[in-house]
């Protein structure tokens, strides 16, 4: 039996590495955003985009923060840009075991672009005055049983690792932000 199929907005954002100066206002706005009460302070490492800067030479590469993986993966990439090697694992998008990228500094659970739920436009497209963030959307069917499926195993994953009561508890934190955030 087939699930229903249903026509869905999907907002991507295109990177162009390029026309990055590596001024980092995208990570700033997106950690003010998701501090707790909203825009009281900027971490970036709260941040859900991180810029990855070669130290040596003028190459910045804004990386989002994607699905969290609870083990993990049996391959390393390396990365050679303009002649340069860049560490390992270095533009994965991941909050793994073996880093601390993406990862909530408070409660160390993974965090994940949400697009800046119920904005206009992403905060960090907005920040960038450069344009190396740039908002696209296109229309596509998506299944609904399959998004369900994937929300419970990524909820499952998560709970194995950290425990019920911390998600709990970080959910009431993200709400607590949301409701200050609302004027
Ligand atoms: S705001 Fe734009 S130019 Fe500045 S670091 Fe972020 S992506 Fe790069
Ligand atoms: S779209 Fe919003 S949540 Fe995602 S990285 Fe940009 S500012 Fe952060």
């Amino acid at each position: 039996m087939s699930s229903e199929k249903k026509k869905k907005i999907i907002k991507t954002i295109k990177i162009d590495a390029d026309k990055c100066n590596g001024c980092r206002a995208c990570e700033v706005i997106c950690s003010a955003f998701h501090a707790a009460p909203k825009y009281s302070s900027n971490n970036p490492a709260r941040s859900r985009i991180r810029v990855v800067r070669h130290p040596l030479k003028d190459i910045y590469v804004p990386v989002y923060a994607g699905e969290y993986a609870p083990a993990e993966c049996m391959g390393r990439d390396k990365y050679v840009i303009d002649g340069k090697e860049y560490e390992e694992c270095a533009f994965c998008r991941a909050a793994c075991p073996s880093r601390d990228a993406f990862k909530e500094p408070d409660s160390g659970l993974p965090v994940k672009c949400d697009m800046c739920e119920g904005e206009d436009e992403p905060l960090c497209v907005k920040w960038c005055i450069t344009d190396a963030l740039v908002c696209e959307e296109r229309e596509e069917e998506v299944d609904e049983e399959e998004a369900q499926e994937e929300l419970e195993i990524g909820l499952e994953a998560l709970a194995d690792k950290h425990g019920f009561q911390k998600i709990i508890d970080a959910v009431a934190r993200m709400s607590m932000a949301k409701a200050g955030g609302e004027k």
